[in-house]
């Protein structure tokens, strides 16, 4: 997928090396060629290789809900709370890194994955402490001194 290399020199044509700042026939600067074959190109990935193994996560994890749902429900609850935003963080972080033109490994999945619960357990547990913050606040001013 390189594009073709540009080894002519401008002015009389002789063929040159892609690297050389001088033409070895007439002399002529070099620098307006750009070395186009220094450019690695990421190898071509198959763009279903990445929804393909999320779909098997998804159809992992919808199974294993509903496994858990019939057994114990408050668990199936845990699950969804802890996983669905571990997989949005992990294909939003591995999105960004694909748009930046970076090399997504599976360890940055990871944690893609462990920030996105992260961020959504610790979102819960502020939640939570306002939600009793509040019902303290209420109480406290609402009995009869
Ligand atoms: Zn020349």
């Amino acid at each position: 997928m390189n594009k073709p290399v540009e080894t002519s020199c401008p002015e009389c044509g002789a063929h040159v090396q892609p690297t050389a700042s001088q033409c070895w026939l007439c002399g002529s600067r070099l620098e307006k060629i750009v070395p186009a074959v220094l450019v690695p190109t990421a190898p071509e990935r198959s763009p279903y290789s990445f929804s393909l193994m999320t779909l098997f996560i998804v159809v992992t994890l919808v199974a294993l809900t509903a496994g858990l749902a019939v057994i114990a429900p408050g668990l199936a609850v845990l699950l969804v709370v802890i996983a669905v935003p571990a997989l949005i963080g992990a294909s939003i972080r591995t999105h960004r890194m694909q748009a930046a033109g970076r090399q997504v490994t599976w360890s940055d999945r990871i944690v893609g994955a462990i920030t996105g619960t992260a961020v959504t357990l610790g979102a819960l547990y502020f939640i939570v402490l306002a939600g009793v913050a509040a019902l303290f606040l209420i109480c406290a001013y609402s009995f009869p001194r």
